[in-house]
């Protein structure tokens, strides 16, 4: 059935999988002292965590023989060069580094997407589900809205079967499966996958493979900003807590606490 898939569509089966630059999951996040944004200058970056979910997915689809390539596309500055190659030492096979310095909002992803699809064809987009500095969760959703793409958001399992994504997405009380008709917009959720290490001998040969570096002018998409970021804060500060030997002393201790308040 895999290879029927392969097979009605002349054995081409793209996939292209979005990848993000973020800031590194790990590292204590810093508010710019104007409040415009956080501090980026001198920051660990990293390959957004879903998006290493989605590059794993697509390697296990080629690894199983049902795509026949996988490309990978980043947005920004020249810095995500890194994370491409990150992704093609995972597996993938080329790279296209939309390149801009402009900040990158949801829809302008979704619009720069949408052109490297039309430049592309693939059969499959997989992005994650959202991005961990932003927490936008849209891109995704506006990718299929603007290609008129079936979209399977969430995922939490895929199969690919008779030119069809069969998506697993988790829901409150239950799974709930999808069928969707190919080309298809795919979202991965944390436990679609486990991303693999990257080893050494991959490290090197994702050195050889070809990344492609399109300024964000040839497109000639709208990439202007729709909101404004007013402001930036830190969430306020959390008192310390006090630890209690026994449950007599914390009871003690909310009754002085509830008497210090009234
Ligand atoms: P968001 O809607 O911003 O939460 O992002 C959802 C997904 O869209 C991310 O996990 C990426 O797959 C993709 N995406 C968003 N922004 C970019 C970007 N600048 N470069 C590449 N992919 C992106």
């Amino acid at each position: 059935m895999e290879i029927d898939a392969v097979m009605e569509n002349g054995g081409d089966m793209k996939i292209l999988v979005a990848v993000k630059r973020v800031i590194d999951y790990k590292v204590h996040i810093r508010i710019k002292a104007d409040q415009t944004g956080v501090e980026t200058a001198n920051v660990k970056m990293a390959m957004n965590p879903f998006d290493e979910i989605a590059v794993e997915e697509a390697v296990r689809l080629k690894e199983k023989g049902i795509a026949t390539e996988i490309i990978v596309v980043s947005i920004g500055a020249t810095g995500n060069q890194e994370t491409l190659r990150t992704a093609l030492a995972m597996g993938a096979d080329r790279g296209i580094l939309v390149q801009t310095e402009a900040d990158i909002q949801s829809l302008a992803a979704a619009t720069i997407l949408q052109a490297i699809v039309k430049r592309e064809s693939p059969r499959l987009v997989i992005l994650g589900k959202q991005a961990i500095d932003d927490d936008s969760n849209q891109t995704g959703q506006m990718l299929a809205g603007l290609l008129g793409w079936p979209q399977g958001t969430f995922a939490s399992k895929l199969d690919i079967a008779n030119e069809r994504a069969i998506v697993t997405r988790e829901v409150d009380g239950g799974l709930e499966i999808l069928s969707l008709k190919l080309p298809a917009v795919i979202t991965t959720d944390l436990r679609l996958n486990e991303p693999r290490y990257l080893s050494l001998p991959n490290i090197v040969k994702a050195k050889q493979k070809p990344i492609v570096v399109l300024p964000v002018e040839e497109l000639g998409v709208a990439i202007e900003s729709r909101l404004q970021i007013l402001k930036v804060t830190a969430p306020e500060k959390r008192m310390a807590g006090t630890k209690v030997a026994s449950v007599a002393e914390l009871v003690q201790k909310l009754k002085n606490d509830a008497q210090v308040l009234t």
